[in-house]
């Protein structure tokens, strides 16, 4: 990465190679397995905490470091995604959606409880919004939450969410007030709140290393003390959040394709073909060398957006194209590897399979490509 000196700095590096050492002897010697059981042990949480991964980029008060310091967190999400499976990145990384609220907008007790249990990877948390009813449109979400004394009772329910089964805290979309985006707000919910259950583990096309699941909340009473932020401001909150949410899956997408790049240009001097690696046919040489620019190219338009959010400019539109330029570009690289490695590219022995697989998410969660498409037209005045 040192073509990029322009972003990462020596504290950075430490930072990749320690990421780096981590995945090298936690995660990838088991990986295929954890796959193919469509979960990772619950003490991987606990193994990153105590590296101090999970704690990179939140404050050192709750157990973090490299506070706000953006590039810290892409070398390190970078280097988490060189395990190969997104699912894996997405399950162990769902704090990174559920915890900024509480961090920014939670009361004292709320974040001096949360926040470093989560951090040291002793519970884990997820982020709520999507419902059974739809996920793009969430100033119209249903779940209901009624204030009744000290408490909010919330009746409704939530699908597709990612550390759903076995999350202990639940960064949840409620509606408090009336209709629109100014009725929305934002509750911790507890595992094991009376009236809280959580529904079936989700099969999924990729993403398998991750759990998914529904969520139910039938009369169920959350503490007032647990509101995160104002009543009725949670929309704006959620609306923060995703931010930092769609640089995570641009720099997810870029890192698939350049697994997928290195494992086709792997294949491409190992696999002959009529008397010589494939590689040197002129029509691979020349796919070989448009999915390197396209790469770069997605790579560094990303990281001048991370740039930007680094040091607080607002880059709505941005960040919407990286995500959808990204996510495009990963969808064609992994396509193009799984054609170059012919037969075992479809095979579930070979990583091109799964990062077919895995990448296809990435257009649809935090803001699919249409939503992006409509925040970008709305910011050009379209
Ligand atoms: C593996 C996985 C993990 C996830 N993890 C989480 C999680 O942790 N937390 C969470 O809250 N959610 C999570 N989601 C949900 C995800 O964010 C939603 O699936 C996504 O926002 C889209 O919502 P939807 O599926 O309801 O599709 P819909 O909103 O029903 O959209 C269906 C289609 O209509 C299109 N569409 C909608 N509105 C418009 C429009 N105005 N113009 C043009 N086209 C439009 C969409 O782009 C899409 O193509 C996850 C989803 C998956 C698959």
């Amino acid at each position: 990465m040192s073509a990029y000196q322009e972003y990462f700095d020596e504290s950075h590096q430490l930072v990749r190679d320690s990421v780096r050492r981590f995945v090298e002897r936690e995660i990838l010697p088991h990986i295929a397995e954890w796959e193919e059981a469509e979960e990772f042990p619950r003490e991987l949480y606990l193994k990153a905490g105590a590296a101090g991964i999970l704690g990179i980029g939140y404050p050192e008060q709750f157990g973090g470091s490299h506070e706000g310091d953006v590039f810290a967190k892409v070398a390190a999400s970078e280097e988490l995604m060189r395990c190969g499976s997104g699912g894996l990145v997405a399950g162990l990384g769902s704090l990174d959606i559920g915890l900024p609220p509480v961090i920014k907008w939670g009361r004292t007790e709320l974040r001096e409880r949360v926040v470093p249990q989560v951090l040291a990877g002793e519970k884990i948390m997820a982020l709520a919004v999507t419902e059974p009813s739809g996920g793009s449109d969430v100033a119209s979400l249903k779940t209901r939450a009624v204030r009744e004394g000290d408490f909010y009772r919330v009746s409704g329910s939530k699908t597709f969410i990612t550390s759903g089964v076995r999350a202990d805290y639940y960064t949840v979309a409620v509606r408090t007030g009336g209709e629109g985006f100014g009725g929305v707000s934002l509750l911790l919910v507890e595992k094991g709140t009376p009236g809280f259950t959580v529904g079936r583990k989700l099969k999924k096309m990729g993403w398998w290393a991750s759990d998914t699941a529904e969520l139910f909340f039938d009369d169920c009473l959350v503490p007032v003390e647990n509101l995160i932020g104002m009543e009725n401001m949670g929309f704006a909150c959620i609306m923060a959040n995703f931010q930092s949410e769609r640089l995570a899956l641009a720099i997810m997408a870029n890192m698939t394709a350049q697994l997928a790049l290195e494992e086709s240009l792997k294949w491409g001097c190992e696999r002959e073909a009529f008397g010589k690696p494939i590689g040197k046919f002129q029509v691979l040489k020349h796919r070989l060398a448009e999915m390197a620019t396209q790469l770069e190219v997605s790579r560094e338009f990303t990281y001048r957006q991370a740039a930007k959010m680094a040091v607080g400019k607002s880059v709505i539109k941005e960040i919407s194209m990286a995500k959808n330029f990204a996510t495009d570009i990963a969808d064609r690289l992994t396509y193009d590897a799984v054609q170059i490695l012919g037969g075992m590219g479809y095979m579930r022995e070979s990583l091109v399979e799964r990062l077919y697989r895995d990448n296809r998410i990435l257009s649809i969660g935090g803001g699919t490509r249409e939503i992006m498409n409509e925040i970008i037209a709305k910011q050009m005045n379209l």
